[in-house]
C-alpha cells in the first residue's frame, strides 16, 4: 500500500483548450478541501476554483474526486480541469505539492491501478501500448488487451495448468497406486491440448508483437535506381529527395508507413556502388550496419538495366537468414507486368514506382514475408516480454510431456511448476502461496 500522494499534469504538454492535472494518494480529503475550498462529492464534476496559498484563485474548472476503491488506481483520485496553458498547468502542480503531493513517476498511476489489483500487469502494459500505438490496428488490439481479453486467455491457461498440478501435486506423496489414477483422470490428454492452446496464444501474440514492434525494413541498391521514389510512393509524399545524379542519398532517411493496418519504418540508404567519395563511403559503411538491423531487406533492382553484378556483390554480402525482395523497378520503361513471384526466402516484386503499379504487391508480399495474417480479430498487442513467457511455458509443457506420468512424477510436477511460473509472469497474479491455497482448499488432506 502506498501512502504518499503523487500529481502530474495527464495532458500533453502546450497549449489546449483544457488541461488535466490528476491526483492519486490514500487520503485526499484534506487536500481537496484546501485547493476547492470545500469538500467534493465524489464522481460529480463540480465547477469550482483551484486556489492557491492566500486563497488567491489559481484557475476556475472542473474537479472530479473518485473515493478509494472507486477509481483508476484503487485510491482516492482528483482530477482537475483546468484551462490548458503551460504556466496554469504548472502553478496548479506547485500548489498541489505545497499541498503534500510529490511528483509522478513516469506510468506511476498505472502502476498504482496494478499495486492495488484494479487492472493486471498485461493490462497495464496494453495502457501505454494503445497510447503508443500508431496504427488503427494496434489501438484496437491494445483496447482488446487493456478490456482484459488477452488477460482472460492467460488465466484460463493457467487455471487449467494449475487444475493440473494439484492432481500431480496430490499424488506426489502417494506413488506407485495413484499413477493409475493420474493415468485415469486423462492428465497426458489434458497437458497436450493444453500445449495446443498455448501455441495457439503464442501465435495470435508473435502478430500481436507485430502490430506494436512494426516491421524494419531496409532499402538497398545501386543509386538511381528509384529507392527514394519507392519511399515517397510509399508515404504519399515528398520525404526523401530524389534526383537522377548517382550518389544524391547519402545519409539513411526513415520513414513509417501504414502498411495494411502494420507499423512499417523504412529506412532508405546510401547506394552502396564503391567510391572513392570520403563521405560517400562512410554512407556505404553505414548502409550495411542498418541492413544488419532489418527484419527484410528490400534490394531494389532497375529492370532496364536487369540485375548487375554489383546487385550480385550485394546479394552475396546478405546477413545469412535475413529475408530478401529483390525489387525490380520501372517495369513502365520496360512494359512488363506488375507481378509477385515468391521464391526460397523472400521474393521478386516487378513494379514501378513512378505510376505505382505492383506497389500494392510489394506491401503484401512485405506483411506475408513476416507472417502477418492480416487478421484483426483475436489479436493481442504482445511485447517481447509475453512472447518469452510464452515460449518458456510452451517448453516446460513440452518437457512435461515427454516425461509423461511416469514413475518419476517430481520431474513432472517441477515442468509443470516451471511453466505456471513462466505463464503467471505475463499476468503477474502468480505468487505459490497462491497454488498452496488452492490445492488445500480442494483436497482434503485433514490427516
Ligand atoms: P535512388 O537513387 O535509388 O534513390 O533513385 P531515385 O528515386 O532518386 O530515382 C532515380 C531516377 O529514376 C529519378 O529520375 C526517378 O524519377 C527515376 N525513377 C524512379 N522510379 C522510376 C520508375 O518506376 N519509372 C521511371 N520511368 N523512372 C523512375
Amino acid at each position: 500500500m502506498t501512502t504518499d500522494i503523487i500529481v502530474a499534469v495527464a495532458t500533453a504538454p502546450g497549449r489546449s483548450g483544457i488541461g488535466v492535472v490528476r491526483l492519486s494518494g490514500p487520503n485526499l480529503d484534506e487536500l481537496v478541501r484546501r485547493l476547492a475550498g470545500r469538500a467534493l462529492e465524489a464522481r460529480r464534476a463540480t465547477l469550482t476554483d483551484f486556489l492557491g496559498d492566500t486563497d488567491e484563485v489559481i484557475d476556475r474548472g472542473i474537479a472530479i474526486y473518485f473515493a478509494a476503491p472507486q477509481s483508476y488506481t484503487g485510491e482516492d483520485v482528483l482530477e482537475l480541469q483546468g484551462h490548458g496553458g503551460p504556466v496554469v498547468m504548472r502553478r496548479l502542480v506547485n500548489r498541489c505539492v505545497e499541498l503534500g503531493a510529490r511528483m509522478a513517476q513516469p506510468g506511476e498511476f498505472t502502476q498504482r491501478a496494478y499495486l492495488n489489483d484494479r487492472i493486471d500487469l498485461a493490462q497495464a502494459e496494453a495502457v501505454a501500448d494503445l497510447i503508443e500505438a500508431s496504427t488503427v490496428q494496434a489501438a484496437r488490439s491494445a483496447v482488446r488487451s487493456l478490456q482484459g481479453e488477452f488477460s482472460h486467455r492467460i488465466t484460463a491457461l493457467l487455471r487449467e495448468l494449475i487444475d493440473l498440478r494439484v492432481l500431480v501435486e496430490a499424488t506426489l506423496d502417494f506413488p506407485e497406486e495413484e499413477i493409475d489414477a493420474l493415468k485415469q483422470a486423462g492428465t497426458e490428454g489434458r497437458l497436450g491440448l493444453l500445449q495446443q492452446q498455448v501455441l495457439s496464444v503464442l501465435e495470435a501474440s508473435r502478430q500481436g508483437s507485430l502490430l506494436r514492434e512494426g516491421l524494419h525494413v531496409v532499402l538497398i541498391g545501386q543509386p538511381n535506381v528509384g529507392k527514394s521514389s519507392l519511399l515517397n510512393c510509399l508515404a504519399g509524399e515528398d520525404l526523401a529527395i530524389v534526383t537522377s545524379m548517382p550518389g544524391t542519398t547519402r545519409d539513411a532517411i526513415r520513414l513509417s508507413a501504414d502498411v495494411n493496418g502494420v507499423p512499417v519504418h523504412f529506412v532508405d540508404t546510401a547506394g552502396l556502388r564503391s567510391s572513392e567519395d570520403p563521405v560517400e563511403k562512410l554512407g556505404i559503411a553505414r548502409t550495411w550496419t542498418v541492413v544488419e538491423q532489418a527484419d527484410v531487406a528490400l534490394l531494389m533492382i532497375d529492370a532496364v538495366a536487369g540485375e548487375t553484378a554489383a546487385d550480385r556483390e550485394i546479394l552475396s554480402r546478405m546477413p545469412a537468414g535475413l529475408p530478401c525482395i529483390r525489387v525490380f523497378n520501372k517495369i513502365d520503361l520496360t512494359g512488363q507486368e506488375a507481378e509477385v513471384i515468391p521464391e526460397a526466402h523472400g521474393s521478386q516484386v516487378w513494379l514501378s514506382a513512378r505510376t505505382g503499379a505492383g506497389v500494392d504487391g510489394l506491401r503484401q508480399a512485405l506483411l506475408s514475408l513476416v507472417g502477418w495474417e492480416g487478421r484483426s480479430e483475436g489479436v493481442y498487442i504482445a511485447r517481447a516480454r509475453h512472447i518469452t513467457a510464452l515460449n518458456d511455458t510452451r517448453a516446460h509443457l513440452e518437457r512435461a510431456i515427454a516425461v509423461g506420468v511416469a514413475p518419476h512424477l517430481e520431474l513432472l510436477a517441477e515442468e509443470l511448476r516451471l511453466a505456471q511460473d513462466a505463464l503467471g509472469s505475463i499476468t503477474g497474479e502468480h505468487t505459490s502461496d497462491e497454488l498452496l491455497g488452492e490445492i488445500f482448499s480442494r483436497f482434503c488432506i485433514g490427516k
